[in-house]
């Protein structure tokens, strides 16, 4: 399918969407404010200049779209399929839950207690020195 390039009179954000030659002219819900979006037709009242094998209507901002969203580079190798650095960010690793807290809890005051155990018999915990 081909790709084709709208435009929101609404929010006036511009878009790409892939789509099949016989709805190329239907509108599409524009990504950010889904009202219908028309099709941004190259007329002869419309500038076109070509970048990276599609054409961009003039003035060209430079970016790039990937899935729908503007994005300052298109995807190159090394990220996982379909996805692009600047939209498929990492989720955070889920939050230590109330169990594991607690465990963690439990270790670092049985830690301190044998430190505190280690100083009270042998006295303060010095350097270990090599006599040998
Ligand atoms: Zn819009």
């Amino acid at each position: 399918m081909p790709i084709y390039e709208y435009l929101c009179d609404q929010c006036e954000r511009r878009f790409e969407a892939l789509r099949p030659i016989r709805e190329s002219s239907d509108p599409v819900p524009c990504p950010q404010c889904f009202r219908d979006s028309k099709r941004m037709m190259p007329t002869s009242f419309t500038a076109f200049t070509v970048r990276d094998g599609y054409p961009r209507s003039i003035p060209d901002t430079g970016k790039y779209y990937h899935l729908g969203k503007e994005v300052s580079k298109p995807v190159t190798g090394g990220v996982r399929i379909n996805e692009h650095e600047e939209i498929n960010i990492d989720e955070p690793a889920p939050a230590e839950t109330k169990a594991e807290k607690e465990a963690m809890k439990e270790r670092r005051a049985v830690v301190k207690n044998e430190m505190a155990r280690i100083e009270r018999d042998d006295g303060p915990v010095k350097e270990w020195k090599d006599d040998s």
